[in-house]
């Protein structure tokens, strides 16, 4: 609990379970330059202006001796080499002397080794955007601001941001980090996905965040979403191994189930046979995104090497569950060897399963592709298709599949008119999987990579779980599957409720399973039930999220 006198907690999204405890620093942003000022003293604001550099070459060396790899700490050193330049310090005296106060004169010392750099061509020319990163870092310690970038304090500490893409994240040292929060982002934002891959506690979309001064210690509850200031030290040290004694889920074993042995079949998602290794005990696998391995292609990939890399994952999955989807190229995925002409509006274009309509032999060399590396593994191969709305695109899909000999045909369930009518689809398919980072997309009318639009996909919205619970209805009425595969799989208070809407699988990434399992073994079906009548009841995800949390 807070301290009497503890601020109110800030709220954000839970996205990666856990808890952890240390002080906020934000992610460095990159600093606009402020108009410029008159200089009264040209010595001192040289001095000024070659001490920030120095201040950089001193980080970046920091930075490079605590490196876990020798290619990064290679980098850093290269890199600090470059602001040791002396002739770069004597340009910034130079530029200072011509009148201009320190952050300017770093900016334009810069701006004329770059010119030098481009014009050298090649290698010279790639270290461009080093250079770029030096200027920043110099430009923010003058102006008294964090360097750009992650920071490397050396002690364990929570980092702030507003968002975090892929590029910000790179040289994150988990051993450091101990919990990450962002201002924006929902659960399928590269943060939220990141963190669960490092298995550190996240809290995304906590929109108040700003008001935490820089280094105050906080609290951060993966879990419930709650990010907590003014707690003392025992306090915080009892909640963090209580969440950590929570988490501790190894005891809880075997396929997924409710206490009461209600099954609900725990499956991982992967994009290649690297992957597999970390589905760990998974029962199958529930989501194989094909599209991930030809990302980078611009010519097809012939059927013999679609046949090896699909062969890779169904032998090292020995005989459990793979449910493999085919190509869902487009929108954020483009795969250039289709050579798919510009949209206004990819996201609602030719996508998923929509491209076979144009070049429907890609579709069926895949198949072809499947089926024979199913044939050479006796694997249990279920077959999936993307972005499908109509039970027509369904049964042509199952046809082309059972075309070519392979037993399983099912559909993702992405685009609301599909979980309208799902009923429909279970017809002509064997199983559905709901894709619920696009259905929330779509269902919302919200990007799905918008921090801004978080909320509305929150995979905790009363619409989103009512378009589940009637697939996963009609999949009951069937007698067939309805599984999720989307982020929101992954959410260890969201799978008791996924459970008693009546999902037959969840499937995620490898380090969610554990707690997810844990979450469904400790309450009985008839439990699961009424926390998923509690959350469609809710007025809103937050209210859900209480409901399901007090319960
Ligand atoms: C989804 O949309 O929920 C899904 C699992 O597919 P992807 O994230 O690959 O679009
Ligand atoms: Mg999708």
């Amino acid at each position: 609990m807070p301290e009497p006198s503890s601020p109110a907690p800030l709220r954000g999204i839970g996205v990666s379970p856990g808890a952890a405890a240390g002080p906020v620093l934000w992610v460095g942003e990159v600093p606009t330059l402020p108009a410029p000022t008159v200089v009264p003293d040209p010595v001192a604001e040289a001095d000024r202006a070659v001490a920030a550099l120095a201040t950089v070459v001193t980080e970046l060396g920091r930075r490079a001796d605590r490196a876990r790899e020798q290619t990064v700490a290679d980098v850093l050193r290269a890199q600090a080499m470059m602001a040791d330049d002396p002739v770069l310090a004597d340009s910034l005296r130079a530029e200072v002397a011509a009148g201009q106060d320190a952050p300017h004169a770093i900016d334009t010392a810069f701006a004329g080794y770059r010119a030098v750099f481009e014009a050298a061509g090649g290698y010279l020319a790639e270290r461009v955007a080093d250079l770029d990163d030096l200027r920043d870092r110099a430009i923010a310690v003058c102006l008294g601001r964090p360097m750009p970038g992650v920071p490397s304090p050396g002690h364990p500490y929570v980092l702030a941001a507003r968002d975090l893409a892929p590029a910000d994240t790179v040289d994150l040292d988990p051993e450091q980090v101990v919990a990450l929060v962002t201002e924006v982002g929902g659960p399928t934002s590269h943060t939220a996905i990141l963190a669960r891959a490092l298995e550190l506690p996240a809290v995304v979309g906590c929109a108040d965040l700003r008001d935490l001064t820089e280094g105050t210690t906080v609290l951060v509850d993966g879990t419930t979403g709650l990010v907590e200031s003014g707690l003392d030290a025992p306090t915080l040290a009892a909640r963090v191994s209580a969440a950590a004694r929570a988490a501790d889920v190894g005891a809880v074993s075997g396929p997924g189930r409710t206490t009461d042995g209600h099954p609900v079949a725990l499956l991982a998602n992967v994009g290649s046979a690297r992957e597999v290794p970390a589905t760990g005990n998974a029962e199958g696998v529930g989501l194989f995104r094909t599209e991930l391995l030809f990302l980078d292609r611009t010519r097809e990939p012939g059927p013999d090497e679609q046949t090896a890399a699909y062969r890779e994952v169904f032998s090292r999955m020995g005989g459990r569950r793979v449910v493999i989807r085919t190509l869902d190229a487009g929108a954020d995925k483009p795969l250039p060897f289709l050579h798919q002409a510009p949209e206004p509006n990819p996201a609602l274009g030719v996508r998923g399963l929509r491209v076979a309509r144009r070049q429907p032999a890609v579709l069926r060399t895949q198949l072809e592709a499947i089926a024979r590396a199913a044939n050479d593994t006796g694997a249990d191969v279920w077959v999936m298709a993307p972005m499908v709305a109509t039970r027509a695109e369904a049964a042509g899909f199952a046809e082309a599949v059972r075309a070519a000999g392979l037993p399983k045909a099912g559909v993702m369930v992405e685009v609301p008119a599909a979980a309208l009518r799902a009923a429909q689809l279970l017809e002509v398919v064997d199983f559905l999987s709901i894709g619920t980072n696009d259905l929330s997309q779509y269902t919302f009318a919200a990007d799905r990579h918008s921090g801004d639009l978080a909320e509305l996909l929150d995979p905790w919205q009363p619409a989103l779980l009512r378009l589940i619970a009637d697939a996963a209805a009609a999949g009951r009425a069937a007698g067939k599957p309805v599984g999720v595969c989307g982020e929101a799989a992954a959410d260890p208070l969201l799978a008791p409720v996924l459970a008693g809407l009546g999902v037959t699988s969840l499937s995620m990434s490898g380090p969610a399973l554990r707690p997810v399992r844990a979450a469904l073994a400790e309450r009985t079906f008839a439990e699961c039930e009424r926390l998923a009548k509690l959350a469609l009841d809710a007025d809103d995800p937050r209210h859900a999220r209480t409901l399901v949390g007090a319960a």
